[in-house]
């Protein structure tokens, strides 16, 4: 199976049909292979524009709200990204190709050893992984120009915002549990200006400033 024409339907269909722009997240969306961040049953799923299982009650990102989320971190080259839920490391994947340096937290064990051995295996070299409650943020390599929250919580974490750099950008879903508004914050100083960029449905952010377990 060559999953390169998949991945072109996909980024036809749900990246470029559905309104994303940024042409290095377009390129960056032809080149990772999506599927290998699922279990092999589920492959040929892997280029629709669905969220699928990945063990732990736990689920892999659609691939235009990876693509709109990267999107709105306008990402040049240059930037340290911090990335809250890595999940399957699909989306780390793509951060890694787009930002200088992405550190990646992730609360469940299993998931983080599953997303390290993948991203190993397609020679993903710039991302640092740590298993802990990504809600704390990461103090010790802050500020972040851009922190992507992959899971949906009831407010922005006080936190992320404190470990934003001047002038970066945060995107995160807030809202209750089932279903989220996609929020992206930009910070000016000491002021945080937030837009946002449309409903979506995350799984939820479990944490000291997420929901409670
Ligand atoms: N972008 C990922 C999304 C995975 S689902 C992907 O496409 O695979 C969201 C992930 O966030 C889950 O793996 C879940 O365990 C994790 N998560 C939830 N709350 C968290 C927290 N407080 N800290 C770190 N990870 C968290």
């Amino acid at each position: 199976m060559d999953y390169r024409i998949s991945r072109e339907k996909m980024v036809k269909h749900h990246i470029l049909g559905r309104g994303i722009r940024d042409e290095k997240v377009i390129q960056t969306m032809r080149e990772v292979p999506r599927h290998l961040f699922v279990e092999e049953a589920l492959w040929s799923l892997a280029y629709s524009d669905r969220s699928l299982p990945i063990g732990e009650k736990q689920t892999i990102s659609k691939p235009y709200i990876v693509a709109l989320m990267v999107e709105a971190a306008e990402l040049k080259g240059g930037e340290s990204v911090l990335e809250i839920g890595s999940g399957s490391g699909y989306q780390t994947a793509v951060l890694a190709r787009m930002a200088s340096k992405v550190y990646s937290l992730e609360r469940i064990p299993s998931l983080l050893i599953r997303a390290r051995r993948v991203l190993d295996k397609i020679g993903t070299l710039n991302v640092v992984m740590w298993q802990s409650d990504g809600t704390k943020g990461w103090k010790e390599y802050a500020p972040y120009d851009a922190i992507i929250v992959s899971a949906g919580g009831p407010d922005i974490p006080g936190p992320l915002l404190d470990q934003l750099a001047d002038g970066g950008r945060l995107v995160a879903p807030i809202g209750d549990p089932s279903c989220q508004d996609l929020v992206k914050v930009v910070r000016q100083g000491d002021e945080f200006f937030r837009t946002s960029l449309g409903p979506c449905c995350f799984v939820k952010l479990l944490g000291a400033h997420g929901w409670r377990d």
